[in-house]
């Protein structure tokens, strides 16, 4: 899987090899496994997905933005299955990583407990709301798509931060945005279309 996300245009070794540590099929239900480590994002119950790990490499390329160490606090939103919290976790020094279905968020702390991450630290509730206590955040990455990027997440990104997450643009499809927090305010990109499921609010 990583010889093909590298060949697939991944080039940041940290990214690739952050990867390659984590072991996907954990993550999905038995009768996936023997599709877990193709290009193609699977359900984990509840309606959810787990993303395509090219997106999930593609994602954390732009977050770390070629940075020489790991990245400090990391504010992932949407646990689900809790893969790329573990992805996450051997680039970060430390992630919080919210869901707001307990289903989800009991069922990544079940796949996650025998990796022993003691940098990673899964929280139920409305990503939307961001986590204040953690802030501020070196990067926020967001795995559900809203109309906006909510104004706690760049309220609690640090100066120099980055948020990497998919938004609903003008034209009603799903794109990549990366946002900055530089001194002087807030810089937005929009990239490539992306197919996420929908950021929603409260907690179920
Ligand atoms: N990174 C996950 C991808 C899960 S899909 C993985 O590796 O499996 C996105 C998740 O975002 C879903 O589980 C969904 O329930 C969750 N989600 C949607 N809106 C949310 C919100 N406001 N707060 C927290 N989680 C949210």
């Amino acid at each position: 899987m990583v010889q093909r996300l590298a060949a697939g245009g991944v080039s940041d070794p940290q990214v690739l090899a952050a990867l390659g540590a984590v072991e996907r099929h954990r993550f999905v239900d038995s009768a996936l496994v023997n599709q877990a480590y193709e290009d193609t994002s699977l359900p984990i119950g509840l309606a959810q997905t787990i993303s395509k790990p090219s997106v999930v490499a593609r994602m954390i390329e732009l977050l770390r933005n070629g940075a020489a160490g790991p990245l400090g606090r990391v504010l992932e939103i949407g646990t689900g299955c809790g893969y790329q919290a573990a992805v996450l976790s051997h680039v970060a020094r430390e992630v919080y990583s919210i869901e707001r279905l307990r289903g989800l968020h009991d069922k990544a702390r079940e796949n996650l407990r025998p990796l022993r991450l003691p940098n990673v630290h899964l929280l139920l509730g409305d990503g939307m709301l961001g986590y204040a206590r953690g802030a501020p955040y070196a990067a926020i990455i967001a795995a559900a798509g809203g109309e906006a990027i909510p104004a706690a997440w760049t309220d609690q990104l640090a100066v120099g931060g980055r948020i990497v997450a998919p938004m609903v643009t003008a034209s009603g499809t799903q794109a990549l945005v990366v946002v900055e927090r530089t001194e002087r305010g807030l810089v937005q990109k929009l990239l490539e279309a992306v197919h996420f499921v929908p950021l929603k609010s409260g907690i179920a």
